[in-house]
């Protein structure tokens, strides 16, 4: 039992040049626990198009003084930041299950995870290379140096309502660049207490504005600001498609992290305890609400009765539950939508032919008629031109074919417009090479699940899954900064220079 009650809402405000203030829309929209949807999580500003270009005008404020900061300097602050979530890291987690219904245990992970790309950041300010390279004139001296990108809009889905955020924020911050953030409108929670930790840690004002509101308003009015030169966008690939197209016109700079129907191959030789274990925390962990969640799983024939016989055992043996209680596996969806999507996708599963062999049902009677529950599900028989295996459901559904070869099976795995994340199980190197060279997705797993990534490589997919350049890693500096080439002839005459031109 959490201790928001509905008779102490908190109304949060939008972050704008280092001060807290109301929308000019003069509106706000309230959030709840999807475990609770009595419980009220807050009040946040309905923002609308002004409220973004006050934002922007701020950003031009804050890049004055930040992008002209030594990248060490900033890393500084960064550091500080660091230092203040790992101290609020359980106040964090809290408000990620309260928001986004997610267990208590993930959005704890979630907390680390955002604390690791905060610290890998901070160390990128010293270094942010640029390279030298002989001239070929003499008494020339070319080199690279990275320049801020400028202004950037910060738009980021509900799902990983801190770790998105600051898997953006922190590499963004670092190479100088002021920005605007917009977080999903079903979690801003989250997304105010992180601007609490940067104006804390002493972030000039101007440099990281928060406006909470709706996409259609506040994201547009991002996208179509000529001071705004690049967006880092992830959430839906409808949405990301139509950003991207829009932010074309306006030769802005995008990457757009989207969609995934992400698939794990399990060979006859895979070791069946380890592949159990990846798919069932994969397919139902976050109530399957993950980007990289595991989706599709494509079973070699030699051992299909074998696997479903287990699968079916382990999957009946998960807890549902708020995700406050930290015995429960399964949670609530994230809301009401989320809910009506899987169950519509269920339906059709049903009535396209796949044979539903657990589960199915939306959960009532007692807490569960106060959240947006529904039964982990397994699906088989299931064709590739079947709409649920091929779209993106984002729900504890798990879809289940049969191959009989590794070459079937990489098939199966690449019938989709997606491509994030992949995994196969096998004890066999050359099968696993194969596999590797031929699936395509930008994140490539072998005997491991589906899910994450480490934040000091890339991240992101192929395909309808993504576009632009890469999150964290070293690309991470390659989309949020400018690389700028120098050519200086130190020469004290004209000289060879004068013939060359
Ligand atoms: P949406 O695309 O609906 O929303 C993402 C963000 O875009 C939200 O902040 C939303 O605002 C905003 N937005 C909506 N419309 C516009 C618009 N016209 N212009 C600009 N911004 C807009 O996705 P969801 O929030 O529903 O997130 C779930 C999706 O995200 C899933 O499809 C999932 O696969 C994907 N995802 C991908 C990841 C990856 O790295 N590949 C990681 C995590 C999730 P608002 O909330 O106000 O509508």
């Amino acid at each position: 039992q959490n201790d928001m009650a509905a008779t102490q809402i908190t109304t949060h405000k939008n972050y704008i040049c280092g001060q807290w203030v109301e929308s000019v829309t003069g509106r706000t929209y309230q959030v709840h626990n999807p475990a609770h949807t009595d419980q009220i999580v807050g009040a946040f500003q309905t923002s609308g198009a002004e409220d973004a270009l006050r934002a922007v005008a701020a950003a031009k404020e804050g890049l004055a003084i930040w992008g002209n900061t030594p990248a060490p300097a900033r890393a500084t602050i960064i550091y500080k930041a660091l230092e203040i979530m790992g101290r609020r890291a359980d106040e964090m987690a809290q408000a990620i299950t309260i928001e986004e219904g997610k267990p208590i245990g993930d959005a704890a992970g979630e907390v680390k995870r955002s604390m690791n790309i905060m610290e890998y950041a901070a160390g990128e300010g010293r270094r942010m290379f640029g390279y030298t390279t002989p001239s070929e004139l003499p008494n020339t001296v070319a080199y690279t140096v990275r320049r801020p990108l400028g202004i950037v809009g910060i738009i980021t889905p509900w799902n990983f309502p801190l770790a998105i955020p600051a898997w953006k924020i922190a590499p963004a911050l670092i190479c100088g660049n002021a920005l605007v953030f917009k977080p999903a409108s079903a979690t801003p929670l989250s997304a105010v207490k992180l601007m609490e930790i940067f104006e804390e840690a002493g972030l000039p004002p101007g440099v990281l504005n928060l406006v909470t509101g709706p996409g259609g308003q506040v994201g547009n009015a991002l996208v179509e600001s000529p001071d705004v030169k690049g967006i880092s966008f992830t959430g839906s690939t409808e949405v990301g498609t139509e950003l991207y197209a829009e932010s074309a016109k306006r030769l802005k700079k995008v990457q757009a992290e989207m969609g995934g129907k992400n698939a794990v191959i399990v060979l006859a030789d895979a070791d069946m305890n380890k592949a159990m274990g990846g798919i069932v925390s994969g397919a139902f962990g976050s109530t399957g609400q993950r980007c990289t969640a595991t989706s599709r799983v494509i079973v070699e024939e030699g051992v299909y009765d074998q696997f479903m016989a287990e699968l079916l055992d382990r999957t009946s043996k998960l807890t549902i539950g708020d995700g406050i209680d930290p015995s429960i596996d399964v949670s609530p969806l994230a809301s009401q939508n989320q809910k009506d999507k899987v169950m519509e996708y269920i339906g059709i599963g049903t009535e396209e032919g796949a044979n539903l062999v657990y589960g199915g049902r939306a959960l009532s009677g007692g807490d569960f008629d106060q959240g947006y529950y529904v039964e982990p599900t397994i699906f088989t028989d299931v064709s590739p031109d079947m709409r649920i295996a091929k779209e993106e459901i984002f729900g504890p559904v798990l879809t289940v074919f049969k191959a009989k070869d590794l070459t079937e099976a990489i098939d199966i795995s690449n019938s989709v417009e997606f491509g994030l994340s992949s995994s196969v199980y096998t004890k066999d190197i050359s099968k696993a090479y194969e596999y590797i060279n031929t699936v395509e997705t930008g994140m490539v797993h072998v005997n491991a699940p589906t899910l994450g990534g480490e934040v000091h490589l890339p991240f992101g997919g192929l395909n309808s899954s993504g576009v632009g350049q890469r999150e964290q890693g070293t690309a991470m500096v390659d989309f949020f900064s400018e690389v700028i080439t120098v050519y200086i002839d130190h020469a004290a005459e004209a000289g060879e220079r004068a013939k060359f031109i």
